[in-house]
């Protein structure tokens, strides 16, 4: 019988190892641009999972508030000297608030796991305590040495993946009476206490990524599963006494300065526009309808921060984003690194991939009398397919 409770994935990003080379422990090391651990947790994300834990190791705290998506990220505690005691400090942290009905328990090493995998561990915990994903062994099995030993029977072997998923008070209880060396899994952890684990499929997909190869393997993949698009913005607002002029999110010496219902940052309005172009997902209008009272003066860093969120939420990556600003005056040469500088900040990415171009139209239209500023944005963005 499935006990009652809410369902809740325990995350294990504990590790201190560096043995895929660079100087993150690997769980932060970047798969194209995102480090793996924001990749564990994106597939996390599972209707029937209600909440998401995850370990961390100690001193890594600054490391995990740093992952993209940072504002919502999951809970976390920090582990212990082993991979047992880590998952334990897991589960009394869950214990604590209250418990819960199912666990799942992950390694962020693993960082692609299908859903299906999920249905299937679930499905599974309707008739049994604990359940583990498997795979067969497809490679001859034979002892290492500096000559190539015997052949060993793989008949009967499995291959063991993560998640493992048990009823929550058999696990807890199993990892609170373990007294052996190091687990190297949670399902050691069940049978010692007695607990029968059932298995279900495994996927290739949820290999785990040990050595530089398969952080390299899975770059090639990934890269190569985008798709790129590209949003176009544009903006228009007429200069006025007494207005301060925003521009890319800074501040620009000028006369006059720009009207609007924010902070009429032309810039950051347009650019806010071919990020959320690129995405399909209307514009800027309509997220921030001008008609609201709360968007009033408003710095137009949050419109921008929230079209980058949501596609970050979409698994995107922004490649590449393309400004034209449109007057007569001020001169913006002397500010465009500072606008590149401040866009580049606001989009979390690196100056090379901002470009801020200024141009006049030669005194004509009303940009050329004087009468306010335009500003034109390409944003390139790349998603994953299944987008
Ligand atoms: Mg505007």
């Amino acid at each position: 019988m499935r006990p009652e409770g809410k369902i809740v994935a325990l995350l294990v990003a504990a590790g201190t190892g560096t043995r895929a080379g660079g100087a993150l422990p690997k769980q932060y090391r970047a798969i194209a641009g995102k480090p793996l651990l924001a990749y564990a947790l994106d597939h996390l994300r599972h209707p029937a999972i209600g909440e998401v834990r995850v370990v961390i190791g100690p001193g890594q705290e600054a490391l995990y508030r740093q992952l993209p998506g940072s504002e919502a990220l999951p809970a976390f505690v920090v582990g212990g000297a082993t991979r047992q005691a880590s998952v334990l400090n897991g589960l009394e942290a869950i214990a604590a608030d209250g418990g819960a009905g199912l666990v799942l328990i992950h390694d962020a090493a693993r960082p692609f796991l299908p859903g299906a995998v999920i249905d299937r561990l679930l499905s599974a915990l309707e008739t049994d305590a604990a359940v583990v994903p498997t795979l067969p062994v497809a490679d001859t099995l034979a002892a290492a040495g500096p000559a190539l030993g015997d052949a060993v029977a793989r008949d009967g072997l499995v291959r063991v993946q993560t998640p493992q998923a048990f009823h929550f008070d058999a696990i807890l209880a199993a990892h609170r009476a373990w007294r052996g060396e190091a687990a190297t899994d949670d399902a050691q952890v069940a049978r010692a206490a007695g607990i029968a684990v059932a298995t279900v499929a495994g996927d290739a997909r949820l290999e785990k990524l040990t050595y530089d190869e398969d952080f390299a393997r899975a770059e090639r993949e990934h890269l190569a599963a985008l798709v790129g698009r590209t949003g176009m913005g544009f903006d228009v607002h007429a200069f006025a006494q007494g207005e301060e002029l925003w521009l890319a999110g800074i501040l620009i010496p000028h006369d006059r300065g720009l009207k609007g219902h924010s902070d009429a940052d032309v810039v950051l309005h347009a650019v806010t526009d071919a990020l959320l172009g690129a995405a399909s997902e209307g514009d800027i209008g309509d997220h921030f309808p001008p008609s609201d009272p709360q968007w009033r003066g408003a710095r137009s860093s949050l419109f921008l921060d929230h079209a980058r969120a949501l596609i970050d939420g979409k698994g995107g990556r922004i490649d590449h984003v393309d400004v034209t600003i449109i007057c007569e005056a001020p001169r913006l040469g002397p500010h465009r690194p500072a606008m590149r500088q401040s866009l580049a900040a606001l989009l979390r990415l690196p100056v090379s991939r901002i470009s801020i171009k200024a141009t006049t139209t030669e005194r004509l239209g009303f940009t050329g009398r004087g009468e306010g500023m335009a500003a034109q944005a390409v944003a390139s963005v790349r998603f994953p397919e299944e987008l």
